[in-house]
């Protein structure tokens, strides 16, 4: 059973050349049959692995470190039936029933303004200039 559903913009920051960019996942959270919770994760309609972990780091636009993710946004998609006075529509013809939506444009995953390139940080800023080279290598994939 879907239990939670949303839509999560994260974000990533290369550690490396410190590019940033964004991209929309679709978080689904689930309990199976046992009762063990899981959570699935999609990009542009396809399956993926969670952007939090190793396992579904992206790989940086600029130098192709990988880099796992932090949720910057997200918005939470109501999961049915909900309380019994929400809206909706009956389908009374699965076919034909706003069959334009197979025919629309993807809501791809990186159709938003994408963050400003911030630049590695200057001399005397938050980072020293020693730790510039690890910092912040923690999020690193191996
Ligand atoms: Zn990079």
């Amino acid at each position: 059973m879907i239990t939670e559903l949303a839509v999560e913009r994260v974000e990533f920051t290369c550690g490396h050349c410190w590019r940033q960019w964004s991209c929309d996942y679709d978080a689904q959270r689930y309990t199976d049959q046992d009762g063990h919770e899981w959570e699935y994760f999609g990009l542009d309609g396809r399956a993926a692995e969670s952007p939090y972990t190793p396992r579904g780091a992206q790989a940086c636009p600029g130098c192709g470190h990988r880099w796992v993710g932090r949720v910057l946004a997200r918005r939470p998609v109501p999961t049915p039936p909900g309380l019994s006075e929400r809206p909706r529509e009956a389908v009374n013809d699965p076919i034909g029933h706003r069959a334009e939506r197979h025919h629309a444009p993807l809501l791809g995953s990186h159709a938003h303004r994408q963050p400003v390139q911030p630049g590695p940080p200057s001399k005397g800023s938050w980072i020293d200039a020693d730790e510039q080279t690890s910092a912040p290598a923690s999020r690193e994939t191996p």
